[in-house]
């Protein structure tokens, strides 16, 4: 039987990104449709439910992506409110690739070391990748900081992050050289994950630090969000300290197969959730090193 991928994007054009990365993980076709949102969903789903039965019901999946993360989660929240007993099948969500490039970048790094109980600093932590990059290191167990340009903006998302996870993240406002200083003080982890092209951390700011001991990166756009650590960098040691770098295409090399593997784990029943946890679960069990 055909492995089907229903791909619901929230996008008018639907992500070529997306389903090239499908067909990479074995899928045979995808049935794509754009700009789709919520009264669009009970329709779609009931097509994708009620053709084919049973054990042979895991051959069929669903992937909603598009650049509007919101969107992309309340089509996911009227999909599986459309599931009904053994009527459903399996579900990714990844608009943007929020969940498998902070799955890979917080991967990357915890690898490496325990990092429970380590403080943390997600630099722009208020876009898509970034709240789940805090998300993922505070269920790691560290202490986690998420700055913004705007204190407001650090504030709603902390308070999305509490209210979406049951987790806490602390907003912190970062519009300067000296509160960026303020709040790496101490810190041992540092994420940037800045939109592209945005440097968020001279190199003479973390060189000054003497308690970082990892800085990622996860834009791969120049200049990039980290003076200093190379897009390539894959635990590379840097300044000649104890400074573990992870560049954005080193993230980037491991988010692919985090997310090829997603893809491929929908297929093996018919009633998973594949978000922000349960993605990070599998790169865990991928590893991280490669
Ligand atoms: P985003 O929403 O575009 O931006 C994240 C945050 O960056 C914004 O909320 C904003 O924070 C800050 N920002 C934007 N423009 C800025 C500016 N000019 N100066 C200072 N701060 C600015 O980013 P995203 O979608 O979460 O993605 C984060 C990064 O991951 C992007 O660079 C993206 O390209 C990259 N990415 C990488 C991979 C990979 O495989 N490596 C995959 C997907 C995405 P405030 O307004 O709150 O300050």
């Amino acid at each position: 039987m055909k492995k089907l991928l229903v791909h619901f994007d929230t996008d008018a054009k639907q992500s070529v990104f997306d389903q090239i990365t499908a067909y990479d993980a074995g899928v045979d076709h995808i049935l794509s449709y754009g700009a789709v949102a919520v009264p669009d969903v009970r329709n779609l789903v009931y097509g994708a439910i009620f053709t084919r039965g049973g054990e042979a019901l895991k051959n069929t999946t669903i992937f909603i992506g598009g650049s509007d993360v919101a969107k992309s989660e309340e089509v996911l929240k009227e999909t599986t409110a459309t599931f009904f007993g053994p009527c459903r099948v399996s579900v990714m969500l990844d608009p943007n690739g929020c969940n498998t490039t902070a799955a890979a970048a917080v991967r990357k790094i915890a690898v490496r070391e325990e990092i429970r109980g380590k403080r943390a600093v997600v630099l722009a932590g208020t876009g898509p990748v970034g709240m789940r990059v805090a998300v993922l290191l505070a269920l790691e167990g560290c202490q986690v900081v998420l700055t913004s340009r705007s204190e407001e903006k650090a504030r709603l998302i902390a308070g999305r992050i509490m209210e979406q996870f049951d987790l806490t993240v602390h907003p912190v406002q970062v519009a300067g050289k000296a509160e960026l200083d303020r709040v790496l003080t101490g810190v041992e982890i540092v994420v940037a994950a800045g939109g592209p092209g945005v440097n968020l951390l001279p190199a003479e700011t973390w060189e000054r630090h003497p308690t970082l001991e990892t800085i990622a990166d996860v834009n791969a756009v120049a200049p990039l969000g980290v003076e200093g650590i190379k897009a390539t960098d894959d635990g590379v040691v840097r300044h000649g300290k104890v400074i573990y770098g992870y560049g954005a295409l080193a993230i980037g090399n491991f988010k692919m197969k985090v997310h090829r593997k997603s893809v491929r784990r929908l297929f093996e029943r018919n009633d998973l959730v594949l978000d922000t946890a349960a993605i990070y679960e599998i790169a865990r069990a991928l590893g991280g090193q490669e």
